[in-house]
């Protein structure tokens, strides 16, 4: 079968909710992927930073065959050897308290907005029905009807409602606006570090600091979405350390399992996750014996590896060197570690066509919205690779 015939069948059978390139991969390894016709691309995506390990990294490979050759699911029904070292090794990694193992990021998502609003009605004393959580424009958050109805991107909402209530928006980055924004009944405010889909916007400098005051003052939940920004993507393990704080409530997901498996967690470091009893909230497959191995496995690549420190290092020399390139039409080149991005002016006729040579010229990568290119390798990324990148990056935008 060739290239044509994959995407062919993908299109008489499958469900249209994806506008992939054209390219159909087959094989991984580090930051390099292979398509069906042998040829090569720099991975410059990561899955929307899941395999921040890189691709099919060995040592994670290893648990995964060791660990489902002996036992995979159990269900929480009964407990499994590999559950209380993960939740062990987790809190001591991220300084947290408890975790709530989930499998998807949404689901990570969606589990914080049931544990935060018990925390209001059983704590806080908010009147049943009335809690309020505070979400940011242009957030991603997942899928789900309850994440959908909050989002500010009309694609992700129309034709999805009627959706549930009690969210309330305000703009990114302003601190002021979540002080104006604050009621009796506010509950929680949920915020990405960093918002990715959106097209990396960074706050600016002091935002999280003053919105941890804010919360901590007001006696409200601060909930990171650090599904994308988290576990190393911009140079620390998490985006929350750039500013020195700690949320009440952070949500992992993605490179929790190297890209080998949906896992994801609600990290506590407050007593908030102690309002859940038994029979409350769960999942079949959140905290299985699989799940919970291979997301110890990813973490302590992470660690061993440097990967953090390695980001934040590749990073700046993969910004400095967008810089140094001097391409025509560009509005803004930011980043943070290795999340970072180029957004073009208008003129320049959107992104897309810039992703489509990258891609020729064995670059992967994915515009968001219409002009902002973002580029996210794995972690693993060496200062050769980066160099590949820049020197793709630079032929394409200056058009040779
Ligand atoms: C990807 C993402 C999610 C959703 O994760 P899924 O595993 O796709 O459900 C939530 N929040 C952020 C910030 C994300 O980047």
């Amino acid at each position: 079968m060739k290239t044509q015939d994959y995407i062919d069948l993908e299109n008489q059978y499958g469900a249209n909710n994806y506008a992939p390139l054209d390219v159909v991969l087959t094989k991984g390894n580090g930051v390099w992927v292979e398509d069906v016709e042998g040829k090569r691309y720099l991975d410059c995506l990561s899955a929307y930073s899941a395999v921040n390990q890189g691709h099919c990294h060995p040592k994670i490979m290893q648990t995964v065959t060791e660990q489902m050759s002996k036992l995979t699911l159990t269900s929480r029904a009964f407990r499994n050897d590999q559950l209380g070292l993960f939740y062990k090794e987790l809190c001591e990694l991220t300084n947290s308290h408890k975790v709530l193992p989930m499998n998807s990021g949404a689901e990570a998502v969606e589990s914080a907005i049931k544990v935060v609003r018990k925390w209001g009605y059983t704590v806080k004393g908010v009147p049943e029905d009335q809690a309020e959580i505070i979400v940011c424009d242009s957030n991603f958050h997942g899928r789900t009807i309850s994440i959908v109805g909050f989002s500010s991107d009309e694609d992700s909402r129309k034709g999805f409602g009627p959706f549930p209530q009690g969210f309330v928006t305000i703009p990114f980055g302003d601190a002021q606006a979540l002080r104006d924004a604050i009621t009796p009944n506010t509950v929680g405010f949920m915020v990405e570090p960093i918002q990715g889909e959106a097209g990396v916007n960074i706050p600016p400098d002091g935002y999280l600091k003053e919105v941890r005051e804010i919360c901590t003052e007001k006696n409200i939940m601060l909930v990171l979405d650090e599904i994308q920004t988290g576990l190393g993507r911009t140079g620390k393990l998490l985006a929350e350390e750039h500013e020195g704080i700690e949320a009440d409530l952070t949500l992992i997901g993605k490179a929790l399992s190297g890209g080998f498996y949906p896992v994801s967690a609600v990290l506590s470091n407050s007593e908030v996750m102690d309002v859940l009893n038994p029979g409350e909230h769960g999942s079949t497959f959140g905290g299985n014996p699989l799940a919970a191995a291979i997301a110890r496995t990813s973490l302590k690549v992470l660690v061993d590896e440097g990967l953090v420190e390695n980001a934040a290092k590749m990073g700046e020399y993969f910004i400095e060197g967008l810089h140094r390139l001097e391409p025509p039409h560009v509005k803004e080149i930011r980043g943070r570690g290795l999340m970072i991005a180029i957004e073009f002016e208008p003129e320049a006729g959107g992104a897309k066509p810039f992703v489509k040579a990258m891609a020729k010229k064995g670059l992967l990568c994915k515009e968001t919205h219409t002009h902002t290119i973002r580029f996210a390798p794995p972690l693993v990324i060496t200062k050769e690779e980066v160099d590949f990148a820049l020197k793709v990056i630079g032929e394409v935008l200056n058009g040779e």
